[in-house]
């Protein structure tokens, strides 16, 4: 059988886009939104144009972290098209799953219907220029995920875990998922989250909560790049709950984390 050209089974390049990052998890809980909703501000701190897309179906956190929930997003006509205006703050441009849905309903869509869903606000959309669009992906490596890797030219993906064997287990399932000669996404490495936590009354500590560098490990075994660690902090919980990204401030350990992270990631 014919085998098909990747950049054909890809689809078209979308016109103003440079670079479209998909953050992956495979287990959910993991800190996959929060990171990512760090990673563009962090970009936008560096100077680059960025665009967040929320496609976690089944918990879209994005509009709640970036303080827009009740925001909805218009609709505007460019060269005679309808386009959906992405929603902007503190730099970031977003679109969400969640925008479209009620807030305590559960969204029980069937893959081609969420797809549909992410297709429009990809290619419907008036992004502008960007020169990044994150893609926060739903965990697990399901339908959904064959269907955005097919129809979208993702430049890489970044791949989230704790470093617990449980959450280890499914990040390598999202590896190997990006690597299939079907969709075949460059792997940009592997971001390990709540590495570890330091008591403020002993900050010379590190206490390996989910265990030690299993992320780091994986890493190597599998033969991905590292990107980097961010430790697990109550601040940065609180952060995302009030919807102001933990990197919006400078200089602090968090946002030197996030920036050391976001620079081995592009
Ligand atoms: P996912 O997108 O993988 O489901 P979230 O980003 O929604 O995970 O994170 C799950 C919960 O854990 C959220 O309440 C978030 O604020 C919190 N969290 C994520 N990373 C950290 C961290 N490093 N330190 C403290 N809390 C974190």
């Amino acid at each position: 059988k014919e085998k098909k050209a990747t950049n054909e089974i890809k689809g078209k390049p979308i016109p103003g886009i440079q670079n479209i990052i998909a953050v992956a998890s495979g287990k959910g809980g993991v800190g996959k939104s929060t990171v990512t909703a760090n990673l563009a501000v962090t970009l936008t701190k560096m100077g680059f144009k960025v665009g967040l897309l929320d496609a976690d179906i089944y918990g879209p956190s994005g509009p709640m972290m970036f303080d827009v929930a009740n925001e909805k997003p218009l609709s505007v006509t460019k060269n005679g098209k309808s386009k959906m205006k992405p929603i902007e703050n503190y730099g970031v441009k977003i679109l969400s799953i969640g925008f479209f849905t009620k807030p305590d309903e559960a969204v029980i869509w069937r893959g081609p219907m969420a797809a549909k869903a992410l297709n429009q606000m990809i290619f419907d959309s008036d992004w502008g220029e960007l020169d990044f669009l994150l893609v926060d992906l739903p965990p697990g490596t399901g339908d959904i995920h064959l269907s955005i890797m097919q129809s979208m030219p993702i430049t890489g993906a970044l791949i989230v875990s704790t470093p617990q064997n449980v959450a280890l287990a499914d990040a390598k399932k999202a590896v190997s998922m990006f690597q299939q000669e079907s969709i075949n996404v460059p792997v940009l490495g592997i971001c390990e989250n709540m590495a570890y936590f330091t008591p403020e009354e002993l900050p010379d500590k590190k206490y390996y909560i989910f265990g030690e560098k299993g992320a780091k490990y994986l890493a190597e075994d599998i033969g991905v790049p590292f990107l980097g660690e961010i430790p697990l902090v109550q601040s940065l919980r609180e952060s995302g709950d009030i919807g102001r990204p933990a990197a919006l401030q400078d200089g602090t350990p968090l946002s030197e984390s996030f920036k050391e992270l976001t620079k081995n990631t592009v």
